[in-house]
């Protein structure tokens, strides 16, 4: 972490003169605004449609509690409009440095572009006393991956709107069609995918990363356990072995989890118990061939792939 902060306090002096990049000058007469994640990025366009200009700062193949976010984004938070973070600490490791950086009083705090999507989400997992961050957990405040339940999606995309009709007033009218069409779209794909959520439904599975806590909220799968111990703490072998009896009990036929995890880890669980390791992006472009470039195929995939695993 350390080396890391020095890392970006050297590319902060730099940035200080060096020439802008192409990054740093978006379309004249769009609103500006970045993003913290793909997810974000792809619903904020949506709802933003021709109006606005998106870029956003970490990939979605990326585990987004670990990103090491480029130094040019603090040009382009310099003249962003809006700033739209996840929240909940997700962006602890940059995004403190990035927003100081960038010396924009509309992105602080307080600020006229200052987005906490979290704020509108019914965030699970809050932890109910004190917070202990010196045993790895990566959660201290709350789950934040809460982009994995469509009805958040929704969420987030109302906030866009509401946000973009107050600092663009002349486009109200585009900005809440454009959100009612991107829930058309959700809604439609949702029917589509009735049935397999009626497999899904009820059945045991292992999750790598309490990151799919929401996806259970909405799927119906029963998460009987977790590779990791707490959140962002790799699984010892204790854990692993009470985790297997736990597979063997409940019968669970899955592991899900992240792209970027150690898969051989979940190799080996499989190996003993017979359980499949399902590898499904979460977020926007997050699995290299998969078509899951926007948010509402992201959500497609997912279902489908899961679905077919349980079958
Ligand atoms: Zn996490």
């Amino acid at each position: 972490m350390i080396r890391k902060t020095l890392t970006l306090a050297a590319a902060l002096a730099l940035a200080a003169w060096a020439p802008p990049a192409r990054a740093a000058t978006p379309p004249p007469g769009r609103l500006n605004v970045v993003t913290s994640t793909t997810d974000l990025a792809d619903i904020a366009g949506a709802v933003g449609g021709n109006r606005v200009s998106v870029v956003h700062i970490s990939e979605g193949y990326q585990d987004p509690h670990f990103v090491e976010a480029k130094p040019s984004f603090i040009l382009r938070l310099r003249n962003a409009d809006v700033f739209a973070f996840v929240g909940l600490d997700l962006e602890i490791g940059w995004m403190p440095l990035l927003v100081d950086g960038a010396r924009n009083p509309k992105i602080r705090q307080g600020g006229s572009g200052y987005l906490d999507v979290s704020q509108v989400i019914p965030v699970l997992d809050r932890a109910s006393g004190n917070v202990d961050r010196s045993q790895g957990d990566v959660h201290p405040m709350g789950n934040p991956h809460y982009w994995l339940d469509p009805e958040n999606g929704r969420r987030i995309a109302r906030l866009f709107r509401d946000r973009f009709v107050q600092l663009d007033p002349a486009g109200a009218a585009a900005y809440r069609a454009n959100e009612t069409a991107f829930e058309g779209r959700l809604n439609a794909a949702e029917t589509a995918w009735r049935a397999d959520l009626a497999t899904i439904r009820g059945k045991p599975v292992v999750a790598w990363h309490t990151s799919w806590r929401y996806f259970a909220e909405y799927n119906g799968m029963s998460i009987v356990g977790f590779m990791e111990p707490k959140p962002g703490v790799p699984p010892s072998a204790s854990h692993l072995a009470g985790l297997m009896a736990t597979i063997r009990r409940t019968g669970a036929k899955v592991i899900v989890m992240e792209p970027f995890y150690d898969r051989r880890t979940a190799d080996l669980v499989a190996s003993r118990t017979g359980v499949k390791v399902l590898v499904l992006p979460p977020s926007v472009g997050g699995l290299r061939g998969a078509p899951v470039g926007d948010y509402v195929s992201l959500m497609r995939y997912d279902v489908a792939q899961l679905a077919a695993a349980l079958r």
